[in-house]
């Protein structure tokens, strides 16, 4: 059996906010990769891993549960975002270096595939709405069944001009303010109008971003409830959470809600009290493979569906993880896609593919996915990897913040 002889790490995209766990053992050849992507703190995510490793050197490195449970407990404290995504990036090699020496796809371990494929979803926006139809339907085009609609970026369709929004006297330098009353105009507008134009056979979503207060997030699901979405995404902060009793008791309006929960206390409440309808744990967020393996056994027996986050700076490896618990979870739902660049492609031979909608992963044993390291490298720009990144900042009129 192999015995883990190394964790390294591997930092790259352009800016550095990728990072990878590699797991090395004592058999010539026998390694496993991992994602541990933090957008904002992938120089915190590293020490960690660092500060993780001396614990896990000579165990065995098949002894997947075992292992994570050691590193859950081996800091005391836990459930915490950095330390989470440390060790899904060692749960996700150790489960790579399983398939591996199985000789079988990760997927195939979990049970099997319970699917041919992964359906996707898009991700639409415009600047006004028939730049949005348009989007829309270049997706519809392409295959998509499912689509998330945006007017713009986070919050859009809720920002008032700085010259309309009545802002105090000493405040500058703002240029708009997010106003909860106009985003519950526009929002209904949206979908009054998207459905009218391609009616309701393509199923449609709504990202929030937790944007609104949490009497305006029941009265906007409610509002939408004529719209028929497939789901309505992160209505409410992590730390209002308990309103969707309430959301619940207003309206059928599917919810999606997790891509910001780190801890079991967040997502467990919401799955067996059946208060949202997917949940959106990021997979490395939420502990690796291990853990959201547990997350769709749970959802399964209470009608819950999966929709891990993928998005924006997400990297392939997590995607990959993601595929493979879609591919033999029952309670799959749905997975959100991602664009890479193709040079960005380039450094993850095989990669899942994204096609007319669906995500397919390779029969490879383990993830079937590995990380060109010379081209990770080539990749990377140091002096961008140095710049602190930080999470978008919306106000309202009075400059306070909106939290995300
Ligand atoms: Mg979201």
């Amino acid at each position: 059996m192999p015995k883990i002889t190394d964790i390294q790490t591997i930092r790259t995209r352009k800016n550095g906010t990728w990072v990878f766990v590699k797991v090395l053992t004592d058999q010539p050849g026998l390694y496993g990769i991992g994602s541990a992507s933090d957008h904002y703190h992938a120089r915190t995510v590293i020490t960690a891993v660092e500060t993780i490793a001396p614990k896990l050197i000579g165990r065995e490195a098949g002894h997947i549960e075992d292992n994570w449970q050691t590193v859950y407990t081996s800091a005391y404290w836990r459930n915490g975002s950095i330390l989470n995504t440390a060790l899904a990036g060692i749960d996700m090699a150790l489960w790579d270096i399983k398939g591996k020496e199985a000789g079988m796809p990760v997927y195939q371990l979990l049970g099997g595939p319970t699917r041919a494929a992964v359906m996707a979803y898009a991700h639409a926006s415009g600047e006004d709405l028939t730049e949005l139809e348009d989007d829309v339907r270049r997706y519809i085009e392409e295959g998509y069944q499912v689509i998330r609609c945006q007017l713009g970026q986070y919050g859009g369709g809720g920002f008032i001009p700085a010259a309309e929004a009545r802002m105090p006297k000493n405040l500058h330098g703002q240029a708009t303010a997010f106003d909860d009353e106009a985003y519950l105009e526009t929002l209904p507008k949206m979908f009054a109008y998207l459905r009218d134009k391609i009616g309701f056979g393509p199923k449609l979503t709504h990202d929030v971003h937790e944007h609104l207060k949490p009497h305006n997030a029941v009265t906007l699901a409610k509002l939408l409830e004529p719209y028929r979405l497939f789901f309505l995404e992160d209505l409410l902060s992590p730390e209002q959470v308990g309103w969707y009793r309430l959301v619940r008791q207003q309206c059928t309006t599917p919810q999606a809600m997790g891509e910001l929960f780190i801890n079991p206390h967040e997502w467990t409440p919401l799955i067996t009290e059946r208060l949202i309808d997917f949940v959106r744990v990021r997979v490395s967020k939420g502990g690796g493979i291990t853990q959201c393996r547990k997350i769709a056994a749970l959802c399964e027996w209470f009608g819950v569906q999966t929709a891990w986050q993928e998005g924006g700076d997400n990297d392939p490896v997590n995607q990959m993880a993601a595929v493979h618990l879609d591919l033999s979870s029952t309670s799959f739902g749905v997975q959100e896609e991602n664009h890479f660049a193709p040079e960005e492609y380039d450094i993850f031979p095989g990669h899942a593919i994204l096609e007319g909608g669906y995500l397919y992963a390779n029969h490879s044993p383990g993830l079937g996915i590995d990380v060109d390291e010379a081209k990770a490298y080539a990749i990377l720009n140091p002096e961008l990897a140095t710049q602190s990144f930080y999470m978008a900042e919306d106000r309202r009129s009075d400059g306070s913040i909106v939290r995300p």
